[in-house]
């Protein structure tokens, strides 16, 4: 159970929280994991971190929104790897505004990154599972957002509901390739994209820091807890671990019971 002996996992935003704890699970688990970012220093690091932990690693400049930066990123983790068995399209900023404040240069970043680089990296690597006939896992990182809405948030809950489309589509345009597609909507979890929205939202509310997390972050949680890299980690390791087209076009809410479904 929940082993990756060999595949080949490609990760986006792996230089960092969620997307590296999965890069680390996926590697104790067997995976051969591409740390995909568009900060290849720290990409590197990370690779270096694993291969040093005992397991394989290749790091890869990519930023997801740029469609030859995709297109050739992936062709390095095929050429370097000769497959793709798993795609975790994680990468992901949060730019917080009032709705009327927010610019469109903004908005159009934040749909970029999140969905045109999950169609991007989805494209390219389902092209790669159709030809092997293999199969494969993709995984998408929604987020309670996926579900639900907060104010300043508009463009990032946009998104992040736009990706339950793009998985269930693939789930069907998947199937008689062997192709899952689901999504996973964390919880808050401590990472920068959280910790740098905290103080952000204390001015933007006029609250402190410490109310932000208690009484908006962690309302609504069964517990008042965060959610972990871990949590989230060992859900992306079961999906992608998973072996039939029963667990496909779903999305898997990891978050204390914040949002329930
Ligand atoms: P993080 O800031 O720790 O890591 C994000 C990574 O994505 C960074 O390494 C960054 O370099 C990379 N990245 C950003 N833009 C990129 C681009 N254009 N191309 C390639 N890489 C890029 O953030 P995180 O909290 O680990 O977030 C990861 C994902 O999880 C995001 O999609 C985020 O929306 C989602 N998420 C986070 C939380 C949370 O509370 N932290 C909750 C729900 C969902």
């Amino acid at each position: 159970m929940n082993r990756l002996d060999g595949k080949v996992c490609v990760v986006t935003g792996a230089a960092s929280g969620i997307g590296r704890r999965i890069a680390e699970v996926y590697a104790r688990a067997g995976g051969r994991v591409a740390i995909a970012d568009l900060q290849l220093e720290a990409a590197e690091a990370a690779a270096r971190q694993i291969r040093d932990d005992g397991g394989d690693a290749l790091a890869v400049a990519m930023d997801v929104a740029d469609e030859a930066q995709v297109v050739d990123g992936i062709a390095a983790v095929v050429a370097h790897y000769g497959r793709i068995d798993v795609l975790v399209s994680n990468a992901g900023i949060q730019i917080v505004n009032r709705l009327v404040d927010f610019s469109l240069a903004d908005w159009r970043r934040m749909l970029a990154i999140h969905l045109d680089g999950a169609f991007l990296t989805t494209r390219e690597c389902l092209r790669d599972m159709e030809r092997r006939g293999s199969g494969g896992a993709i995984i998408y990182m929604g987020s309670v957002h996926s579900h639900l809405a907060s104010p300043l948030k508009a463009p990032y809950v946009t998104a992040k509901h736009g990706l339950l489309g793009l998985a269930r589509t693939v789930a069907k345009e998947g199937a008689r390739h062997g192709v899952r597609a689901n999504v996973i909507c964390p919880g808050f979890v401590r990472t920068p994209l959280v910790d740098k929205q905290i103080p952000e939202q204390a001015k933007e509310f006029g609250i402190s820091e410490e109310e932000v997390v208690r009484n908006i972050m962690l309302k609504d949680t069964v517990d008042g807890e965060f959610t972990t890299v871990d949590d989230v980690a060992n859900v992306a390791l079961a999906l992608a671990a998973f072996e039939t087209n029963a667990l496909t076009g779903q999305s898997l809410v990891v978050s204390h019971g914040w949002f329930m479904q």
